[in-house]
């Protein structure tokens, strides 16, 4: 089934505390929108709208940056207003798509409580996942008598809320105030429409005061695990007059031959990325039996190793290459490959290592029949 996502981002978050609202923090180096965001495309959200300050839209593009498939629309003056701004951008999707409206101040979103929405969507109306209630309530105020208040039929409501999207914009459109609602199921309840609750996940909490952040950041270092792959890559010298390295063209007596480009270093550094991802090798994804690829520009390999990594919302910690011959010299060119690899993976030159070696004459390489490179990759993904 598909489905389209929003997230609510343009509230100010005062209760957090001074300094930046809380969509636009850093838990384990991701913005806490980036965290909502990942989950949603990574939980195949065909498209997501952000809604946010056009004000924020440098914070966003930084919070955002190499994620694909969303899109950003001006929040209104309440919740409810930015709400229908969001569904509004979604106007390209079928009308009765179910639709996920998540708060941002909720990054631990996990795939399971996607599923479990857009699962109980299917018989209702709207489908929010929800957690019993489990502290005994008390009516009262401070420091007065108390009344103990039943809780056995109460429950705490989470985000995402799951909807059909025309249904949900009906239901707005017939909201009478003075309240304001503060979710989206109790509109669509007062529509008349039938709201049934899904499991809902304690990883899921709103991030409301200053402390919760402090046990966000435990918990977000916690439910990320960290992955190594490794790559190795050799091709034969034949005749020409430049070689291709590490994505950098160098000035040489003989060139690599291969299908593609033979940028041995790309290669043993895309198969590294693959291979910390499980997403097999080069070969699998870009089949040197397929004349597309002929003579291609090993740097759209590497990109693509990328992107799949931050499809399932993991990103690249740092990477390590060596290349293996007895000539070129790779010192001369050592710079220039660091920045082209740190522009390619979009990741600070200090996490970026290219680093040489003979074999001192011995083997293919020392006899100049061609030249080898190994890499290691690190990447952190979602537990
Ligand atoms: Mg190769």
């Amino acid at each position: 089934m598909t489905f389209s996502a929003v997230i609510v981002a343009a509230g100010s978050g005062v209760r957090a505390g001074p300094g930046q609202a809380k969509q636009w923090r850093r838990l384990a180096g991701k913005t806490v929108l980036r965290w909502s965001a990942e989950a949603l495309l990574a939980g195949g959200a065909q498209k997501l709208v952000i809604v946010a300050d056009s004000r924020a839209r440098p914070l966003l593009d930084m919070a955002m940056k190499g994620l694909r498939g969303w899109t950003t629309t001006p929040g209104g003056a309440t919740r409810a207003l930015s709400v229908q701004a969001g569904l509004a951008a979604l106007i390209d999707r079928p009308a009765d798509e179910p639709v996920l409206i998540h708060d941002a101040a909720r990054p631990f979103l996990g795939a399971a409580t996607i599923q479990a929405v857009l699962k109980a969507l299917e018989v209702a109306d709207g489908a929010i996942p929800a957690l019993p209630v489990a502290d005994t309530l008390k009516s009262g105020a401070l420091e007065s008598n108390v009344v103990t208040k039943p809780r056995n039929d109460l429950w705490r409501a989470q985000t995402p809320q799951a909807f059909r999207r025309d249904r949900l914009l009906a239901a707005y459109a017939a909201w009478e105030g003075p309240d304001e609602p503060t979710d989206d199921g109790q509109v669509v309840e007062r529509h008349g429409g039938r709201v049934v609750i899904a499991p809902g996940d304690p990883m899921l909490m709103k991030l409301t005061y200053p402390e919760d952040f402090a046990m966000a950041e435990q918990l977000a270092g916690r439910a990320r695990i960290t992955r190594m792959g490794q790559g190795f890559d050799a091709h034969r010298w034949g005749p020409g007059d430049s070689v291709w390295l590490c994505g950098v063209e160098i000035v040489h007596d003989e060139t690599l031959i291969g299908h593609s480009d033979a940028d041995a270093g790309l290669h043993a550094l895309t198969d590294a990325i693959l291979g910390a991802i499980g997403e097999g090798d080069i070969g699998d994804h870009f089949p040197p039996t397929d004349p597309q690829w002929k003579g291609a520009s090993s740097d759209r390999f590497l990109a693509h190793a990328v992107d799949l990594v931050r499809q399932r919302g993991g990103t690249l910690v740092n990477v390590d290459v060596t290349l293996i011959c007895e000539r070129p010299k790779i010192k001369p060119h050592r710079a220039a490959m660091r920045e082209r690899l740190a522009q390619i993976l979009d990741l600070p030159l200090d996490r970026v290592s290219v680093k040489a070696t003979t074999t001192e004459g011995m083997g293919f390489t020392g006899r100049g029949e061609g030249l080898a490179a190994q890499a290691i990759a690190v990447v952190e993904t979602p537990a």
